[in-house]
């Protein structure tokens, strides 16, 4: 009984915190002008950059969504809704530049002077899989996963002081100044990182697993290794302990 009650409970919760994200949206909604690709619908600010940019950022979103699909293997094909705002203070964060409401097929993103989250390569895929993954592989994950996923499919980012846009190379470089993250680090305390440096170091990881170990084996980490099983979900996929492939990784950086 008891458990009935919190999983009601909860859905109302879900239910209730749903409508509020779709409603603070919708008051900042006064000027959206609306446009339509065949898996996208745009909201963008009366003539903004994303607006004089539209035909831009449809292509290269329909781009990413193949991309996504052939690489993961899937058919997916829900149309989802995305928000440009035209800077991060439109957007209303500091440190936020995106995010994806997967329960509600919406991104929000920045397409602007200071921020480019959607419609370019590098970036087009991010937030796209964060909805993807949570229909096709599983709703629930850890960011290690969740954000090396989506820098692993973007195959790119751009760390302060470092020249090389190239995960391997960032990871190699951060590593040498004693600044990578270790795996134990980016499992039990993702939010206390310089996101900087835990973004390239995720993706760059989950790169090296997905290379050396393949895919399917990487989605079962997903969907199955939480901060408490780690070690032990580990293990049973890869038949090595995290830290031994981790050894293993940062001498593959340290030549690569
Ligand atoms: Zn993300």
């Amino acid at each position: 009984m008891r458990i009935k009650i919190t999983y009601w409970i909860l859905v109302l919760f879900f239910g209730i915190s749903c409508t509020r994200i779709v409603d603070s949206v919708e008051q900042k909604s006064s000027s959206w002008n609306e446009y339509e690709s065949e898996h996208y619908i745009f909201y963008v600010r009366e003539g903004s950059q994303a607006e004089e940019s539209i035909e831009a950022i449809k292509v290269e979103q329909e781009r990413a969504y193949r991309e996504l699909n052939e690489r993961l293997g899937l058919t997916f094909d829900r149309k989802l809704l995305v928000y440009v705002y035209e800077s991060r203070q439109d957007f209303g964060e500091t440190v936020r530049t995106g995010r994806a409401h997967p329960e509600l097929g919406m991104i929000e993103t920045i397409y602007g002077s200071d921020a480019k989250t959607i419609g370019m390569r590098g970036i087009s895929l991010h937030e796209l899989s964060h909805i993807v993954a949570f229909y096709e592989w599983c709703p629930v994950t850890e960011r290690l996963f969740s954000e090396g996923l989506a820098v692993w499919l973007d195959d790119y980012w751009r760390a302060p002081s470092i020249t090389s846009t190239d995960l391997f190379q960032i990871s190699k470089v951060l590593l040498r100044r004693g600044q990578l993250p270790s795996v134990e680090d980016m499992i039990t305390q993702w939010d206390e990182l310089e996101s900087q440096h835990s973004y390239p170091a995720a993706g760059a990881f989950t790169k090296f697993l997905i290379r050396e170990y393949g895919l399917d084996s990487f989605k079962r980490l997903y969907c199955e290794a939480r901060t408490r099983n780690f070690d032990s979900v580990f293990f049973d996929i890869y038949g090595k302990r995290f830290w031994e492939i981790e050894e293993v990784y940062h001498s593959f950086l340290r030549n690569y």
